[in-house]
């Protein structure tokens, strides 16, 4: 659905994307992860052709994004950072102006105007003006109006920015929805870790405008050598019988605890405990964050993500 090759932005000096290449299947649910100023909203408004590429080429729903930025745009939907619906128009009004706006046949405007409400929850608060909805239903009434024209990609530009834990959960399971129901690839960006892990099928980890890792949540994770067990024991023996399983890839000594690493605690551990006698055995998983940190060096920390947030909206007030 997307192929994108050697794309390179550059800002005068600033490289704000380098030579990414990449490829993203039909019906997936694809995650640029990266803190702020990685250069993930630079790649996307290039495959929406609303930035041109300083070299390099890319190609959408087979449309090269130079050369045929028209076929281009009647493929994706596109959803940005900053909302953009009227607020003191309904949802249904909203939809209504946008699909004349694309040129949504009249015939069938209204039943699709329907569909897309539908879809993303917001049916029953149609007629209701966009100032008195939240914050996630804003949101998913953008998601709504992307998918107006039946778009075949549909872009999200940190769909879940500044929305409360809960809500975000709620715009994960719409986006899963519309990726099931309409048949559509997602391409989302987002420095929310948990987001990733939970919504996409692949991740590319981007820093300084390059692809630093690229692989399915699981398998980043379990790039960063699988899960660790921790064994509380007085048995002597214990270091060098956990040595003998293959799955055990490390033993180590710390603080009294016999430190293992293993492929898959939950597997290894029952086995662990036949052999070695402990008092008390726990175990944990990497997450995405000890990937991204491990990869990058960096910590998307809370603060860093509401400070992107704050500076991003000052800019359009
Ligand atoms: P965020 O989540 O904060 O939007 P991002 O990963 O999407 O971050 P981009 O917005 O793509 O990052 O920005 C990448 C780099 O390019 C940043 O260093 C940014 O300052 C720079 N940049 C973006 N737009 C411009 C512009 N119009 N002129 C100059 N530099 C720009």
């Amino acid at each position: 659905m997307i192929k994108i090759r050697e794309l390179v932005k550059a800002y005068g000096k600033l490289t704000a994307v380098n030579r990414l290449t990449l490829d993203i299947g039909e019906n997936e649910i694809f995650g640029l992860l990266g803190a702020n100023g990685a250069g993930k909203t630079t790649t996307i408004h290039m495959l929406a052709t609303l930035l041109k590429p300083t070299s390099g080429s890319a190609t959408v729903n087979g449309y090269d994004i130079v050369t045929q930025p028209a076929k281009v745009r009647s493929s994706i939907g596109i959803v940005f950072q900053a909302p953009s619906s009227d607020d003191i128009l309904t949802g249904y009004e909203n939809l209504h102006l946008h699909s004349m706006l694309y040129s949504v046949p009249r015939q069938i405007r209204r039943k699709r105007i329907e569909e897309v409400l539908e879809l993303v929850g917001l049916a029953d608060r149609k007629n209701d003006q966009v100032k008195t909805y939240s914050g996630g239903m804003r949101r998913r009434l953008e998601i709504a109006r992307g998918l107006l024209h039946k778009p075949k990609v549909m872009f999200l530009d940190e769909p879940t920015l500044g929305l409360d834990p809960a809500s975000r959960e709620v715009m994960w399971k719409y986006v899963r929805t519309l990726v099931e129901e309409e048949k559509i690839t997602v391409i989302l960006t987002t420095h929310y870790m948990e987001e990733a892990d939970m919504l996409c099928d692949r991740i590319a980890i981007i820093d300084k405008g390059k692809i630093v890792a690229l692989d399915t949540p699981a398998g980043l994770k379990a790039g960063l050598g699988g899960d660790v067990i921790r064994l509380k024991t007085k048995d002597p023996q214990a270091a060098k019988l956990a040595e003998r399983f293959d799955f055990v890839n490390r033993v180590e000594h710390s603080n009294g605890f016999l430190v293992l690493s293993v492929r898959d605690a939950r597997k290894a551990l029952p086995i662990l405990l036949q052999q070695v006698e402990a008092e008390s055995a726990e175990f944990s998983s990497p997450t995405l964050n000890d990937v991204f940190i491990q990869i990058t060096g960096r910590n998307i920390d809370k603060e860093q993500a509401e400070g992107g947030f704050m500076e991003r909206f000052a800019k359009y007030d």
